[in-house]
């Protein structure tokens, strides 16, 4: 039996020698350690030996099983870190883990925020889908008034409406507070366009409105050059034009110089060096009567502005359906 254990030794050896991978590793430990194996079989015959020679014996088993466990686990080694090596190709470009980022119209929406809330201005927030009255008969603007021509609306019902601009938030905030008011409103707005590279059916304003007393023209003129220079660079001027809104008085609309050519003039701008923007004015004081304000104690200024005319301009985008059609090749860029 001494002479057969050496034999187990040498043959286990020759053996592990010839294994090629993990399944025959596998098939060779649990054919000398296995519960069935050679090992458990020469602990059984341990029982048959003669009380003189057992406890010689069993020492030389228990040497077998410490050597053979040894060696198995040395060669297991062996063969997890083979398998992970191969698996593993250095040479191979990375892959990249896909990671998130803000939507172009969210990045320049929160930078608008940031300038505004830096002057002291508050975000207010009202809803998309709005009645007649707040996105129109509270501004100044009654049924059958030409301005809501302008507009090209979206009705639900005859009173119900998805609301063409952010106004109704300065309706509701202004029946909510008493002055000083000094918000914007931000979020989406609804007009029946059909959509080209210029026009969506949908697209985001932030308007702003501030009132208190011996709030003047001066005072938004301030703001809104201030805002062109925050976003567009300290080069960039602005152009205040006559125009007419319902809910202002004095009115005005508002150019940026040209962001492409900083005003030199090109394609973009038209050779003009001007881009427009949007539009502003005094609140009327037929809008603070009507949310119960004294327009002889007080006055205020109204802007708007589109984020995505802004995000447009900022990147260089010349089609506004291009944020809404959720291409990442687009998106990932930003
Ligand atoms: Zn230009």
């Amino acid at each position: 039996m001494e002479k057969n254990i050496e034999q187990i030794k040498q043959e286990f050896l020759s053996e592990l020698q010839e294994v090629k991978n993990q399944q025959e590793f596998e098939a060779l430990r649990v054919k000398y350690l296995g519960r069935k194996g050679i090992l458990q079989d020469l602990f059984k015959r341990l029982g048959a030996a003669s009380p003189e020679e057992r406890p010689r014996l069993g020492k030389q088993i228990n040497e077998l099983k410490v050597f053979l466990t040894e060696k198995v686990n040395e060669a297991k080694a062996r063969f997890s870190a083979r398998k992970k090596t191969a698996r593993i190709d250095l040479t191979l470009p990375g892959r990249k883990p896909p990671v998130g980022r803000k939507h172009p119209l969210t990045q320049t929406l929160d930078d608008m925020k940031r300038f505004f809330l830096s002057l002291g201005f508050t975000v207010a927030d009202g809803p998309e889908v709005e009645t007649d009255y707040y996105n129109f008969e509270a501004l100044n603007i009654p049924k059958n008034h030409p301005a809501r021509d302008m507009q090209d609306t979206l009705y639900i019902t005859e009173e119900i409406l998805l609301r063409t601009h952010t106004s109704p938030v300065q309706i509701r905030t202004m029946q909510a507070q008493q002055p000083p008011v000094r918000i914007i409103a931000p979020g989406r707005v609804y007009r029946r366009d059909t959509p080209d590279a210029s026009h969506s059916p949908f697209f985001h304003q932030v308007e702003g409105l501030c009132v208190d007393k011996g709030i003047s023209f001066g005072d938004l003129k301030a703001v809104i050059e201030e805002f062109a220079k925050y976003m567009f660079g300290a080069d960039i001027h602005v152009r205040f034009r006559p125009s007419f809104f319902p809910f202002t008085e004095p009115s005005l609309e508002y150019d940026f110089n040209c962001v492409f050519c900083r005003g030199k003039g090109c394609k973009v701008c038209k050779y003009t060096g001007w881009v427009e923007i949007s539009g502003a004015g005094m609140v009327d004081p037929n809008v603070f009567t009507a949310v119960g304000y004294d327009p002889e104690v007080y006055t205020g200024y109204a802007f708007g502005m589109g984020v995505d005319r802004i995000a447009m301009l900022r990147y260089g985008i010349d089609d506004i359906r291009l944020f809404f059609e959720n291409d990442l090749r687009f998106l990932s860029q930003f």
